[in-house]
């Protein structure tokens, strides 16, 4: 049993790996063979340098990946097949003290280490891959500044939280794990809530709209669908990046629709009001509520595994631990659940992009069909992003439509 456990995770590990590196390989594949002509239905809006300059990028973004990818399989085989899991354990352990300050030993050098693993990625990904492409804008104090700030978020909202998960763990009996996934729940809910307003200033600074005549266009939408919303804000993405985006976030009273700064500089008043519009979609529609649905049950379910694993040997042994912990099943369960959750990452990618249908539709309905799509193209030219991606790529990845279909969706909706 130890040891098919064992093998099920280096395969399902290995697998994913090669999964990913295959669909990089054809998807730079597809994107290069595409490369030379822009399709007919985009002709007019792009030029055939923008298309070329998309091309590379996606080329060079996916032999970034498939590195990183190789490189975070490294990681996770040194962790649990090659027990360096249990190296810090035993570590941890030899300074003699309790379950929870040896816990909190034991997290604290784990995040640390983490953190200087993924420091190259990250370092790489900012100041060479997006430099090179004209879109990075971080300054090095300012990624330092960012991490430091990060690593404090984490410490101040992640111990406390992985504290009550322990104690819920080694309190509540054999039916703890449902306890713990309702804390964990509840926990979700509050950061989905708290993060807007407390977590996200700390990173960007969030302002309301000045553009009198854009507010204006933007309050007959809102009268249009009858939705007393004010809570739209620009964000000044530009101090780190040239991207564009806008998206939705939040919960209860503290839902919003943040617009990138960057976005705002070139869209025209009708077509952010068509973007507006696809935003609102998926907050009529309740889209983060019915995923947040979907996901609790999965919460449950993962929670109920690691409630029977927890108590039994056989978990720790199979990934090279020697004491069992209450703190030890938890970061086990972190590192296991992307590799298990990993086949169901076209569901979850099908699932999203039938919200995204969902808005659009609603924007084509409640704004201009025409703007949202010449919002879009104008968000893929600036973007970079791939006009021509691999049908098996996206299909598997996606979390929105790719832009062919998207705009013949739209333009479907129009008719
Ligand atoms: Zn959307």
């Amino acid at each position: 049993m130890t040891e098919s456990l064992f093998y099920l995770f280096i395969f399902l590990a290995t697998f994913q790996l090669i999964v990913k590196i295959v669909l990089n390989y054809v998807n730079l594949n597809y994107v290069r063979q595409h490369q030379d002509s822009v399709p007919a239905e985009f002709a007019d809006k792009i030029d055939l340098e923008s298309h070329k300059k998309a091309a590379h990028y996606t080329v060079a973004k996916m032999k970034f990946n498939s590195v990183s990818s190789a490189w975070h399989y490294a990681i996770l085989m040194f962790w649990i097949a090659f027990g360096g899991l249990n190296i810090l354990d035993q570590w941890a352990r030899g300074f003699g003290l309790d379950t929870t300050p040896t816990a909190l030993v034991f997290v604290c050098a784990l995040a640390l280490i983490s953190m200087a693993l993924g420091l190259p990625e990250s370092i790489y990904h900012t100041f060479v891959l997006e430099e090179k492409f004209g879109f990075n804008k971080t300054t090095p104090k300012l990624f330092v500044m960012d991490k430091l700030k990060e690593l404090l978020v984490s410490a101040i909202i992640g111990l406390p939280f992985f504290y009550a998960l322990m104690k819920i763990m080694e309190g509540l009996g054999s039916s703890w794990w449902f306890f713990a996934a309702t804390f964990m729940l509840a926990f979700q809910f509050i950061m989905l809530w708290a993060y807007p307003r407390f977590i996200a200033p700390l990173f960007n600074k969030f302002s309301k709209l000045e553009d009198q005549t854009l507010v204006t266009e933007i309050e007959k939408l809102l009268n249009r669908i009858d939705l007393n919303f004010k809570d739209y804000y620009v964000m000044n993405a530009s101090i780190r990046s040239s991207h564009g985006n806008a998206y939705f976030t939040g919960f209860g009273k503290n839902k919003r629709i943040v617009f990138f700064d960057t976005l705002l500089k070139t869209l025209a008043p009708q077509e952010i009001v068509s973007v507006l519009a696809h935003e609102l979609g998926h907050l009529k529609r309740k889209h983060i509520l019915k995923s947040m649905a979907i996901m609790s049950v999965f919460l449950y379910l993962g929670f109920y595994i690691l409630g029977v694993s927890y108590d039994s040997e056989v978990f720790y042994l199979a990934h090279n631990v020697q004491n069992s912990s209450s703190y030890m099943a938890l970061i086990l369960f972190m590192y296991l659940v992307p590799v298990y959750t990993f086949p169901m990452t076209p569901v979850s990618a099908w699932f999203s992009r039938r919200n995204e249908y969902e808005a659009d539709e609603f924007a084509v309905k409640n704004a201009s069909g025409q703007e949202l799509i010449s919002a879009l193209v104008k968000m893929y030219k600036d973007n970079s992003s791939s006009l021509t991606p691999s049908p098996v790529y996206s299909k598997f990845y996606f979390s929105h439509p790719p832009a062919a279909e998207r705009v013949s969706f739209i333009k479907s909706q129009e008719a």
